[in-house]
């Protein structure tokens, strides 16, 4: 599925990389190009033979990234249709009553960040439409919220209370904010940022000594990921750029200053929202497959990694 011509030249294939974006080992093999559904270029993807992960490589530039973000094409975004932030809220909260995905994962993470944390001044970064920001504030946390998706942080507003502020995360708004954070929660965002700018390093210097941070991802290499192949739905570059196994988030963790507190996966599937957007998913059939995932989570195949980690 390359294309013959590729005017940027990132199909060269001796532009590889030397190690694992994640755990450093030598030597990442080419898997496949993902052609992008919004731009049309193809993305080179390696995967690591030591942790399991794959990532993006050439990695996307922060400055491509932002353009993505601070436009309406993010997955979070594209499903506001509505331009008025009022029946945006409406369609978040009807979503969620329909499917509460968000609100338990909220509350459970919250509570477990309540428990590791030293203090209670948290960071929600990335904080989409607020539900983790507001799981945070009734578990007693002071919450400060950084967010690129305009839509999203009028949302955000309505529902905490408080608008986030629109700043990427990166090494400047780390040393900028340095030490002040006794918790730093990341849910559905290490996916997406590049790592060549090494964001863990920046969740590192945002932390004070003892400070936890809490991680949500796609877990790559599921039960479910390993049954999509090359077709795993998260698999969607340039919006995610990162695909991490337990492994791999330990090992990248672990290089950069953090101790492992607790590290588990976990399932949740809306099937109506998965059949609408990539379509059926054959052979499995539907009813099946919530005992398949509660079966994989009990294996530690779940869909979703999240990990706790302490700053040393
Ligand atoms: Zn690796």
């Amino acid at each position: 599925m390359l294309a013959p011509q590729d005017p940027d030249n990132r199909l060269d294939r001796s532009n590889t990389p030397v190690n694992c974006l994640f755990c450093r080992h030598p030597k990442p093999d080419y898997w496949f190009s993902k052609r992008s559904k919004h731009n049309g270029r193809p993305y080179p993807l390696f995967t690591c033979s030591n942790c399991g992960g794959a990532f993006v490589f050439p990695v996307p530039s922060e400055q491509e990234l932002h353009e993505f973000y601070s436009g309406t094409q993010s997955a979070l975004e594209v499903g506001l249709r509505d331009s008025d932030p009022l029946h945006q809220y409406d369609q978040a909260i009807q979503e969620e009553v329909e499917f509460p995905n968000s609100t338990v994962d909220a509350k459970r993470i919250a509570e477990n960040l309540k428990r590791l944390a030293p203090g209670m001044k948290a960071l929600d970064v990335g904080s989409g439409y607020g539900f983790f920001s507001k799981a945070l504030m009734e578990a007693g946390f002071s919450v400060d919220a950084i967010e690129l998706g305009e839509a999203s942080r009028k949302i955000h507003a309505r529902m905490t209370g408080f608008e986030p502020k629109a700043e990427p995360f990166n090494a400047d708004f780390a040393r900028r904010n340095a030490g002040l954070y006794d918790a730093v929660l990341l849910s559905q965002v290490l996916e997406h940022l590049p790592m060549d700018a090494d964001p863990i390093r920046s969740l590192n210097v945002l932390l004070r000594k003892g400070g936890i941070c809490a991680i949500a991802i796609p877990h790559f290499r599921s039960f479910l990921s390993i049954l999509q192949g090359k077709n795993d739905m998260f698999i969607v570059p340039p919006e995610h750029v990162n695909f991490f196994t337990v492994k791999g988030l330990n090992a990248a963790f672990a290089s950069r200053g953090f101790q492992t507190m607790k590290c588990e996966t976990v399932s949740k599937f809306d099937y109506r929202k998965f059949k609408k957007k990539f379509g059926p998913l054959s052979p499995m059939p539907s009813l099946a497959l919530k005992g398949f995932l509660g079966v994989s989570s009990l294996m530690d195949k779940g869909m979703f990694v999240n990990g706790y980690f302490r700053k040393l």
